[in-house]
C-alpha cells in the first residue's frame, strides 16, 4: 500500500493531465511539463515499469492501479459505487460479479428487486428513517466492503480509500456533519457516531482512509470530471473553468469549481442554495403563505417553495419522489412546469451575476424533467438584465445523474489518500 501510495502521490501531476488530455502525446507532455522529451519519455517508462500507466503505445493510465469506493446518503436513497483510476465507475459485469459471488449488499439488492431496478454498476437502497436503523444498514455496508477487502485478489481490485457523502453541511477536516435539513438525526454527529469504530479501526489497520463531504460538493468534483470524458456529449465543455453544479435532491444544493478549483468556502458550507429566500411566483392565484416552516426557519426558502408551490408535497412526501416521479408529475402537471423553471432560473440568474460562471450543471433528481424545463429556464436567463454576465454562461443537463455524490466521493477519498488538491 504504501509504495502505491508514493507511486500515485509522485505522478499525480502526470496522471490528472493524462485525465484532463485522453490521447495526449509524449512530446505535448513534455511542453506542458517543461522538461526534454527524454526526460517525459524517462518519466513515462517509470510509470509503465511501476504499473501505473499501461504497456500501450498511447499514454493510458492503468486503471486497475487502484480502486476508491464511494457511498452517497441522501435523504431517498444510499448509493454506493467502486471507481477505478480513470475515475470511471468498475463495469457492470465486474460489480455484478462481485456482488453476487461474494453474496454482499443483501439489503440493496432485496430493494432493487422491490423497486425493479436492475443490478447494474451501482446498488442503492432507501435511507431509513431514524438514526439506529441507519448506523445498523451502514454497518451491513461495512462488513461486506471488508469482504469486497479481503477477497478483492480475486477480482484484481486494490482499495485505498473509502468516501461517504451525506446531505447537509459537512465539516470534511473534522469529519462531522453539522447540519442535515433533510435527515436532521445525523445532524451534529461525527463519522465516528454513524461507522462503528470497530470498523473505523479494520480501515486503519489496512491504510484505507475514510473522508466524507457533501452531496453538493462531491457532485461537482464527479461532474467536473466527466467533462472530460471524450465519449461525453458535454466534452466540448471541458475547458469550462467557473462551474456551478446544482444538484436536486430532496432539497437544492450547489458545488463550485471556481477557476479550475474545487471551492469549499471557508469551512466547507457552500451551496445552500435551498435555504436562500426567492420572491414568491407572482402569478401564482393564491397569496396564502405556505403552511410549514421549513427546518431552516425561513417560510420562502427556495426548497420550500418548490416542494408547497409546485409539487404541492410536504418534506417527507417530496423526499421520496425519483427522478422518474418528477418528470411523470410535471408530465401531468405541465402548468406546473413554469413555477418550478421560475424557482431554479431565480437562483440560476443569482449565481451567474454574482460569479460570472461560465457553466452550470443540473444534476440529480432534474436529469429527466430538464427536458421539459428548458425553454422556460431560458426564458428565465434570457429575462436576465446583466446580459453581459448572462450571455458567458450556459446551461446543460449532467450525464451521471443521481450517481454523481457516489462517484465524486470516491473521487475525493483518493484525493484525501493522496494528500493532495482537488484541481484541474
Ligand atoms: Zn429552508
Amino acid at each position: 500500500m504504501e509504495n502505491t501510495i508514493s507511486q500515485l502521490k509522485q505522478n499525480n501531476r502526470l496522471l490528472n493531465t493524462i485525465r484532463y488530455n485522453p490521447g495526449i502525446s509524449k512530446n505535448a507532455l513534455a511542453e506542458q511539463f517543461e522538461v526534454s522529451w527524454p526526460t517525459m519519455s524517462n518519466t513515462i517508462d517509470n510509470c509503465k515499469k511501476a504499473g501505473i500507466l499501461t504497456m500501450d503505445s498511447s499514454l493510458q493510465i492503468n486503471a486497475d492501479y487502484a480502486h476508491m469506493i464511494g457511498i452517497s446518503v441522501g435523504s431517498a436513497q444510499i448509493k454506493l459505487c467502486i471507481i477505478n483510476m480513470n475515475f470511471h465507475k468498475i463495469s457492470s459485469q465486474i460489480f455484478q460479479n462481485l456482488t453476487l459471488k461474494m453474496d454482499i449488499f443483501k439489503i440493496a439488492r432485496s430493494y432493487m428487486v422491490k423497486e425493479k431496478i436492475p443490478l447494474d454498476d451501482f446498488v442503492c437502497f432507501a435511507t431509513p428513517g431514524n438514526l439506529f436503523d441507519l448506523q445498523s444498514q451502514l454497518d451491513c455496508i461495512m462488513e461486506d466492503i471488508i469482504t469486497v477487502i479481503e477477497n478483492q485478489h480475486l477480482y484484481n481490485l486494490n482499495i485505498i480509500s473509502i468516501g461517504l457523502t451525506f446531505t447537509g453541511a459537512v465539516d470534511n477536516i473534522a469529519k462531522k456533519i453539522i447540519k442535515s435539513h433533510n435527515l436532521e438525526f445525523i445532524s451534529d454527529k461525527p463519522l465516528s457516531n454513524i461507522i462503528f469504530p470497530n470498523r473505523i479501526n479494520y480501515f486503519e489497520s489496512k491504510k484505507i482512509n475514510l473522508y466524507i463531504d457533501n452531496n453538493s460538493n462531491s457532485s461537482a468534483v464527479a461532474e467536473k470530471y466527466d467533462l472530460y470524458n471524450p465519449l461525453n456529449n458535454n466534452y466540448k465543455y471541458h475547458d469550462k473553468k467557473n462551474i456551478v453544479v446544482i444538484y436536486l435532491g430532496a432539497g437544492i444544493g450547489a458545488g463550485m469549481v471556481l477557476n479550475n478549483k474545487l471551492y469549499r468556502g471557508a469551512s466547507n458550507y457552500i451551496g445552500e442554495l435551498g435555504h436562500i429566500e426567492v420572491p414568491r411566483y407572482p402569478k401564482l392565484n393564491t397569496t396564502n403563505k405556505p403552511e410549514e416552516y421549513c427546518s431552516c426557519g425561513n417560510q420562502n426558502c427556495l426548497d420550500l417553495l418548490i416542494r408547497s408551490d409546485v409539487f404541492e408535497k410536504t418534506k417527507a412526501d417530496f423526499s421520496l419522489l425519483n427522478t422518474e416521479d418528477i418528470d411523470t408529475f410535471l408530465k401531468d402537471y405541465p402548468e406546473k412546469v413554469e413555477i418550478l423553471a421560475y424557482y431554479i432560473g431565480s437562483i440560476t440568474n443569482l449565481l451567474i451575476n454574482i460569479l460570472n460562471l461560465d457553466l452550470i450543471i443540473f444534476t440529480g433528481k432534474f436529469k429527466l424533467a430538464l427536458n421539459r424545463m428548458w425553454l422556460p429556464l431560458y426564458h428565465q436567463l434570457n429575462a436576465n438584465k446583466l446580459t453581459y454576465i448572462s450571455n458567458e454562461c450556459t446551461l446543460i443537463s449532467s450525464n451521471l445523474g443521481v450517481t454523481s455524490p457516489s462517484i465524486g466521493v470516491a473521487i475525493s477519498s483518493y484525493f484525501d489518500k493522496i494528500q493532495e488538491e482537488i484541481e484541474w
